[in-house]
């Protein structure tokens, strides 16, 4: 069998070259993610803007809340001077280009921005993307858009250093879950070597991603995890909880703190199915859920207003608690 050196595979060569145009030929380029920014979103993004800025452009990154904020785990990326507030963005960019966005919603506030923009460059990995740039670098097939990120700067003939790997490599492991995932391809540990080469240091990288927390982590894990439930009849197995914003201030928890309490919840052998309702400091539920396989979770999130992957995906709901469950058991 002959590995997959590269997860660029669908995006035709004459994409990748009329985006190398377009980034060569601006002086000014505008970044942004999606909101709620995970790993792979904020890193690749950062890893762009590095490179680019070492290349002598300006760069603005930003993602587009109103309360901005880098989530506390990763805020040890590399590049997080270049980021500044939607309010700081360009209004109509000459150049914008968008990290792990599947559809332009996840924009939030820089919606707009992309929309007004003179070229955007859509750089993603999800099925769903809907391919609102003028030009879309999209490969559902890539284990991670830093995986297109990396490609990308490749084609630029723009070198990995140590910062711009580590925020690279941040995006790899958050989406291959540390190369668990079935996305883990041969390709994806040649491009995890590529990037350890550079001297990167993976063990701080994993800590600062998943092995640390403030205590009161622990005290909502514990509520959490009281409150948990099985059931096995509904779809292929059930399982679920939520954690609200009063559970979080008792502890002092933002909300970043308890996005991976979803990954204990998953390992449930009785259910193929995890959920976990999130309720955020603006009183919205995010709604994560999880498959092993057998239900496809990303059809279940897209009917409820959402999207994602087959086995991991996402939805906001603005209803309580059981009636967002009550939703969710006719869907499965
Ligand atoms: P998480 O549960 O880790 O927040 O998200 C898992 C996946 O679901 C993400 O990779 C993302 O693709 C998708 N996702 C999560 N929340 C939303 C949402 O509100 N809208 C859409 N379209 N996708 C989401
Ligand atoms: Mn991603």
């Amino acid at each position: 069998m002959t590995p997959d050196l590269r997860g660029g595979g669908p995006v035709p060569v004459s994409d990748w070259d009329r985006a190398v145009g377009l980034i060569s030929s601006a002086d000014e380029i505008a970044l942004a993610c999606h909101i709620s920014p995970d790993g792979d979103a904020l890193g690749s993004m950062l890893a762009l803007g590095l490179a680019l800025r070492a290349a002598g452009k300006r760069v603005t990154a930003s993602f587009g809340e109103r309360r901005f904020r880098v989530p506390r785990l990763l805020r040890f990326l590399p590049g997080q001077e270049l980021l500044a507030e939607p309010g700081d963005y360009p209004a109509v960019p000459e150049l914008m280009i968008t990290f792990d966005v599947p559809i332009v919603d996840r924009l939030g506030m820089l919606a707009g921005n992309a929309l007004k923009a003179r070229e955007l460059i859509v750089v993603d990995h999800h099925p769903s993307n809907t391919g609102f740039g003028t030009l879309n670098l999209v490969d559902p097939a890539a284990a991670a858009t830093a995986v297109l990120a990396e490609e990308l700067l490749r084609r630029l003939g723009l070198p990995l250093d140590r910062a711009i790997a580590t925020c690279l490599y941040a995006g790899l492991v958050t989406d291959t879950g540390s190369f668990r995932h079935s996305s883990t391809t041969s390709g994806v540990h040649l491009m995890a070597a590529r990037l350890v080469a550079t001297g990167l240091n993976p063990e701080e990288i994993a800590r600062e991603l998943w092995d640390r927390s403030p205590f009161g982590y622990l005290r909502v894990l514990g509520v959490v995890l009281d409150r948990v439930t099985l059931e096995p009849e509904v779809g292929e197995g059930l399982v679920w909880t939520f954690v609200t914003r009063a559970d979080r201030v008792a502890y002092g928890l933002p909300y970043d703190e308890v996005e991976g309490i979803i990954d204990v919840i998953r390992r449930t052998d009785e259910a193929d199915t995890a959920v976990i309702l999130k309720e955020d400091d603006d009183g919205a539920w995010q709604v994560s859920t999880r498959s092993k396989g057998a239900v496809d979770v990303s059809r279940v999130a897209t009917a409820l207003g959402g999207g994602g992957h087959t086995k991991a995906a996402g939805f906001t709901s603005h209803l309580p608690v059981e009636q967002t469950m009550a939703s969710l058991r006719a869907l499965l």
